[in-house]
């Protein structure tokens, strides 16, 4: 076990000036903690997810191919999503930071990504894999609760709706996703495992990778990931 000989110095509000992607199993929080990372580091935020529904809601022609094959139900191809994301990377604030969640999912979009980064001469410092152990996925995801209506999650005992399978905010009804049941989340693992092992391997060997127990709480896996970043900050410092 390391002993840190000083706190952690980064605040709130504090500059930092990195690029860092979050990766890891579904269930794992990435989501949430790359917005409280983002907004506590001063970075912008890059959600493949968000990005996706922007371009759709906005009705922008790379959105409109994407939304057929959302209506469709299938996945959004590859070149699509880099095609959206070339173009998010060109906006002003990313040159202050950023941190990407949901992307990349497999090895050929890590490779799409660097060269995409390389053509703005700009590089990836710290992979944060959120190591996730299963029983916590399946008690997390199988728990979830999402609103019809305003697309907010709850879960049955995490974080439970004050008025039973009604939403807080707006009223809406709450349902289970199917993709949300103990059998499809394990086979959902399954898939992420065999995607992301190439991932995991690619920025290992770039010295870029390094990982956090996600089991806990929210709000001390942040400490944890803002610790690490800290001392990654601490050791490159010119
Ligand atoms: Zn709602």
């Amino acid at each position: 076990m390391k002993v840190l000989l000083r706190p952690a110095v980064l605040k709130a509000g504090d500059k930092i000036n990195m690029r860092i992607i979050l990766l890891g199993p579904p269930g794992a929080g990435k989501g949430t903690q790359a917005k409280t990372l983002a907004e506590r580091l001063n970075l912008a935020h890059i959600s493949t997810g968000d990005i996706l529904r922007e371009n759709a809601s906005k009705g922008t022609q790379l959105g409109q191919q994407a939304k057929e094959y959302m209506n469709k139900g299938a996945l959004v191809p590859d070149t699509l999503v880099s095609q959206m994301l070339t173009q998010r990377f060109s906006q002003p604030d990313i040159q202050s930071g950023f941190i990407l969640d949901g992307y990349p999912r497999n090895i050929n979009q890590a490779e799409t990504l660097d060269d995409v980064l390389k053509q703005r001469n700009m590089g990836i410092d710290m992979v944060i894999y959120l190591d996730t152990s299963e029983s916590v996925i399946i008690q997390r995801l199988s728990g979830r609760l999402v609103c019809s209506l305003c697309g907010r999650n709850f879960h049955i005992k995490n974080m439970p709706p004050e008025k039973e399978m009604t939403c807080d905010d707006c009223g809406g009804r709450l349902y289970q996703r199917t993709d949300d049941k103990e059998e499809t989340i394990k086979k959902r693992l399954e898939v992420y495992k065999k995607e992301s092992s190439g991932l995991v391997q690619h920025y290992q060997e770039k010295s870029k990778l390094f990982s956090v127990s996600a089991d806990q709480e929210a709000p001390m896996v942040i400490n944890k990931i803002i610790q690490l970043i800290d001392e990654y900050n601490d050791s490159h410092k010119k």
